[in-house]
């Protein structure tokens, strides 16, 4: 009883907009030609991505995908229901964002709302092209840092 209502989805909105925040950057920085090598190349080895690839990284790349979230239960409070949301958001955009096909209605990823949110054709893009579209779930990052290359027409 702790926080207003009103609340419970802020929460989650900022802790998507957080964790995208530090993916866009960790995702940039892995994209530099040694770290590739050594940390993200794996996440980039089936061609064209598949569901299973939302979850193929190398280790090192677990581990700084995988801090992102416990960390900011020290720093933004949040119910465990709404913890449980963004999992299971990060989990099912995770596995979307790969499967090489589009879910969402066309007139909603060519919207408004679609061009600042990121879904499999967005995603899609940066598999194909490597050095762009780094974003998790906002375009925001991509868009204020010119790395932005739009959807991909193959999802
Ligand atoms: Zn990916
Ligand atoms: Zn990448």
């Amino acid at each position: 009883d702790a926080y207003p209502l009103w609340y419970l989805p802020v929460a989650v909105l900022l802790y998507l907009l957080a964790h995208d925040t530090w993916f866009y950057w960790t995702h940039r920085l892995m994209h530099r030609p040694k770290w590739f090598r050594k940390m993200h190349a794996v996440h980039h080895a089936s061609r064209p991505p598949t569901a299973w690839a939302a979850m193929s990284f190398h280790p090192w790349e677990a581990i700084t995908g995988a801090v992102a979230i416990p960390a900011l239960v020290f720093l933004i409070p949040i119910h465990v229901a709404m913890l449980g949301t963004v999992l299971l958001i990060m989990t099912v955009m995770g596995v979307t964002n790969h499967m090489g096909w589009e879910m969402f209605p066309r007139r909603l990823v060519h919207s408004k709302l679609g061009e600042w949110v990121i879904t499999a054709s967005h995603h899609q893009r940066h598999h194909e092209e490597y050095r762009c579209n780094y974003g998790l779930y906002f375009r925001f990052w991509d868009r204020a840092c010119g790395t932005d290359r739009g959807l991909s027409p193959n999802a």
